[in-house]
C-alpha cells in the first residue's frame, strides 16, 4: 500500500479523497493556494504546503510547482480530484516520468480520451454505440463538409475535438448557416483549447444524460457499477443526479454496462472513469468519456456500498480489482443535490463569509463538504459548496429524505441555489423523474415569464 499521498486539489473532493486516505492508513499532504491555507482539510492533513497565489494557473495549475511539492514533502502518489489537473495528460506524464505514482489513468489513456475524436473511434471500435457523425476531423472543402452534413441530416452539432466543460459546441439548423458556423467554432476552439479541430454529429433534440461508472485495474480486469441520470443541467453544468436512471431496465444496464467494460479492456483502462452518454428514444449515445473521479460518484457508492476512491487508490498501488461483476449488487434509489454559492435566481457567484453553517443528518443521508461557520468562500473557484446525498429503498423514500434533508439545511451569509432545489424537489415531472437535458432551462424560462 501507498504510505504518502498528495492531494493536488482543494474543496470538498480534498476533503473526500482525505478521508478515503486515512480510513486506509495513508497520511495526506495537502497543497493550498494563499486563498485557502484555512480550508478544512488543510487543518485535517498530515503536512501542507502552500503552492502559490490564489489565480489557479498560479497555483492548482501549476504542473512545475505541484511536483516540486511532491518532491520536497516526499510523498510517493498524487490524487488530482477532479477538475483542475485532473485530465491533463502532460500532467500525469510528468507525475509518473519524476517517479511518482498518478492516481488515475496512464497519460496515453487521457490523451486518447480526451480529444473526442479519437475517444469517439476508440468506442466504435469496442462496439460501444456513437452519435450518428462525422465520426473524423473535418478538412478545408466545403462541398465535402456539405455532403458530410447532408448524410448526418439537420439539425446538426459542430463540436471542437478538444473541447470540455460544455463549451466548443455550436448547433446548426440548416445548411445555409453551416459554413459560418464551422468558422466562427474553429476560431473559439483555437483560442480556448489550442486546438481548432471540429467534427459534425446529428444534434439529438430531446435526450437524457446517462452515465455508466467503470472501475478497472489496467491489467485486464473491468467492472462497470451502474447508471447515473444527469440530465438536470443549466448550461451543461449538472446540478441534480439520481441512480438508478428511471425507466432503464436490468437488461439495458447489463448491455450498456458489457460494452463499456469491454473498452476498457481493450483500452487498457486504469482506475475509475466514466462513459458519458445521451439516451433518445431508446438507445444510448456515447459522447465522452471522463478519466477522472466525478462530482456525482457518491450516487453510485451509496447504491453499491462500493467506495470509489478507496478503490482507486488500491489500483494505483498495483492491486488488482477486488470485485468482479457478479459482486456488484445494486440496492434502493439515491440522489445527488449540488449546493452552489450562488444566486438561485440569476446564478452570479456568491462567495463570502458563511456565518452559520448547520448540515443536515438522518437516516440515508450523506453530506460531502468543505463549510463550517466562518469559513470564507473565496471568489476564485469553482461555486460548488456542498453535495446532499439522499439514499432510500425506493426512489419515493429518497426524495422525501431529500427534501427533509434540504429543508433542516441552513447556511447563512452568502446566496446558494438551496431553494433551486426545493422548488425542484416539489416539481411534477422531477417526482416523476425521466425529464430530458432541457429540462430545467425551460423550468427557468417559464419561470422568468412569469415573473
Ligand atoms: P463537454 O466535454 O464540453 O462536457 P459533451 O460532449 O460531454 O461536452 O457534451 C456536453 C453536453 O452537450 C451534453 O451533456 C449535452 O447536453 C450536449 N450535447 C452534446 N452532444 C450533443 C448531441 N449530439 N446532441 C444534443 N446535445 C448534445
Amino acid at each position: 500500500m501507498l504510505d504518502k499521498i498528495l492531494i493536488a486539489n482543494r474543496g470538498e473532493i480534498a476533503l473526500r479523497i482525505l478521508r478515503a486516505c486515512h480510513e486506509l492508513g495513508i497520511r495526506t499532504v495537502a497543497v493550498h493556494s494563499t486563498a485557502d491555507s484555512s480550508l478544512y482539510h488543510v487543518r485535517l492533513a498530515d503536512e501542507k504546503m502552500c503552492i502559490g497565489p490564489p489565480q489557479p494557473a498560479k497555483s492548482y495549475l501549476n504542473i512545475p510547482t505541484l511536483i516540486s511539492a511532491a518532491e520536497a514533502l516526499d510523498v510517493q502518489a498524487i490524487h488530482p480530484g477532479y477538475g483542475f489537473l485532473s485530465e491533463n495528460a502532460d500532467f500525469a506524464e510528468g507525475v509518473e516520468s519524476s517517479g511518482f505514482t498518478f492516481i488515475g489513468p496512464r497519460p496515453e489513456t487521457i490523451r486518447l480520451m480526451g480529444d473526442k475524436v479519437s475517444a469517439i473511434q476508440a468506442m466504435k471500435s469496442a462496439s460501444v454505440p456513437t452519435v450518428p457523425g462525422s465520426g473524423s476531423t473535418l478538412g478545408s472543402d466545403p462541398a465535402e463538409i456539405h455532403r458530410i452534413a447532408k448524410t448526418i441530416g439537420y439539425p446538426l452539432i459542430i463540436k471542437a475535438t478538444g473541447g470540455g466543460g460544455g463549451r466548443g459546441m455550436r448547433v446548426v439548423h440548416g445548411e445555409a448557416a453551416l459554413m459560418h458556423a464551422i468558422d466562427l467554432t474553429r476560431s473559439e476552439a483555437q483560442s480556448a483549447f489550442g486546438n481548432p479541430n471540429v467534427y459534425l454529429e446529428r444534434y439529438l433534440s430531446t435526450p437524457r444524460h446517462i452515465e455508466i461508472q467503470v472501475l478497472a485495474d489496467g491489467r485486464g480486469n473491468a467492472i462497470h457499477l451502474g447508471e447515473r441520470d444527469c440530465s438536470m443541467q443549466r448550461r451543461h453544468q449538472k446540478i441534480l443526479e439520481e441512480a438508478p436512471a428511471i425507466g432503464i431496465t436490468d437488461r439495458q444496464r447489463r448491455q450498456l454496462g458489457e460494452r463499456c467494460v469491454e473498452a476498457c479492456k481493450k483500452i487498457g483502462y486504469r482506475g475509475a472513469g466514466t462513459f458519458e452518454f445521451l439516451y433518445e428514444n431508446g438507445e444510448f449515445f456515447f459522447i465522452e468519456m471522463n478519466t477522472r473521479i466525478q462530482v456525482e460518484h457518491p450516487i453510485t457508492e451509496a447504491i453499491t456500498g462500493v467506495d470509489l476512491v478507496k478503490e482507486m487508490i488500491r489500483i494505483a498501488a498495483g492491486d488488482p480489482l477486488r470485485f468482479r461483476q457478479r459482486d456488484i449488487v445494486f440496492r434502493g434509489h439515491a440522489i445527488e443535490c449540488r449546493i452552489n454559492a450562488e444566486s438561485p435566481i440569476n446564478f452570479t457567484p456568491s462567495p463570502g463569509t458563511i456565518t452559520q453553517w448547520i448540515s443536515p443528518g438522518g437516516p440515508g443521508i450523506r453530506v460531502d463538504s468543505h463549510l463550517y461557520s466562518g469559513y470564507h468562500v473565496p471568489p476564485y473557484y469553482d461555486s460548488l459548496i456542498a453535495k446532499i446525498i439522499a439514499y432510500g429503498e425506493t426512489r419515493d423514500e429518497a426524495l422525501s429524505r431529500m427534501r427533509t434533508a434540504l429543508s433542516g439545511t441552513v447556511i447563512s451569509g452568502i446566496a446558494t441555489n438551496l431553494s433551486l432545489h426545493q422548488e425542484l424537489l416539489n416539481d411534477e415531472a422531477v417526482k416523476k423523474g425521466g425529464s430530458d437535458i432541457h429540462f430545467l432551462t425551460r423550468k427557468l424560462e417559464s419561470r422568468v415569464a412569469q415573473a
